[in-house]
């Protein structure tokens, strides 16, 4: 099986089963246009996450790792009237595109953007008392992983759904010889997971624009 029929078939589902909306496809647009590097989540996965967020019924809702604002944008429209997210990244540049996108989509009332490293974001994000996440996504620099899975504990409650995501990384994963940083930090990740008796997680494997990858999903006991 090629890419191509991967690339192929992502897009027949997107066009099935997406409305076909510009809202989305806008966000795509201005991230190329300001030269982001083509690194969000496909319309297929954006979708997935805006429907778990549904399924979940949350609230509030934690990303690490915003670049272009796409994942944001998709969980945020999912959220209820009331409902915030918060999300943390490193680049200027890409919240500056972040926040155009998000302000083009009309839902900056609920989005808040916070720019720094996100390790030094999350404790200050402890202080201001924001804690009981109800859905947590993971998608930023793959070697604090494991850091950013336990911020995630911390600042989660019995049901908050945690997605990580690249876990797959077209098969390295299982490479036990690794001195790639980014495969070790994914490692790390699951053996954090696997060890960790308060997370009920499982990983899926993905094919698709994006290639062969995977994303790891749980849920806090
Ligand atoms: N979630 C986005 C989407 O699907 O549209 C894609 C995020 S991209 C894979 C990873 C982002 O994490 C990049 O914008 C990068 O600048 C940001 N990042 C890298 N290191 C970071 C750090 N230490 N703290 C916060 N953000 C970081």
């Amino acid at each position: 099986m090629s890419t191509e029929t991967w690339k192929k078939v992502d897009e027949y589902f997107t066009k099935k089963l997406h409305e076909p909306e510009s809202i989305m496809d806008n966000v795509l647009k201005s991230n190329e246009e300001a030269g982001l590097p083509s690194i969000d989540v496909s319309p297929n996965q954006g979708k997935l996450l805006n429907l778990l967020v549904q399924m979940k019924g949350a609230t509030k809702i934690l990303e690490i790792g915003t670049l272009g604002g796409y994942s944001t944008i998709w969980m945020a429209r999912a959220l209820p009237e009331n409902g915030k997210l918060i999300t943390l990244e490193y680049a200027e540049k890409h919240a500056d595109v972040a926040r155009k996108n998000i302000e083009h989509a009309g839902i900056s009332d609920k989005v808040e953007i916070m720019v720094g490293a996100a390790l030094d974001s999350l404790p200050v994000l402890e202080e201001r008392g924001e804690k009981d996440f109800d859905f947590i996504f993971i998608d930023a620099d793959k070697p604090n992983n494991p850091h950013y899975l336990e911020w995630a504990l911390k600042l989660s409650k019995p049901g908050t759904v945690i997605i990580g995501d690249n876990v797959v990384r077209d098969g390295k994963v299982v490479d036990e010889d690794t001195e790639d940083a980014v495969i070790k930090g994914v490692q790390s990740f699951i053996d954090l997971l696997s060890r960790n008796p308060h997370i009920d997680s499982t990983a899926i494997q993905t094919v698709g624009s994006k290639g062969y990858d995977g994303f790891v999903l749980g849920i806090v006991k």
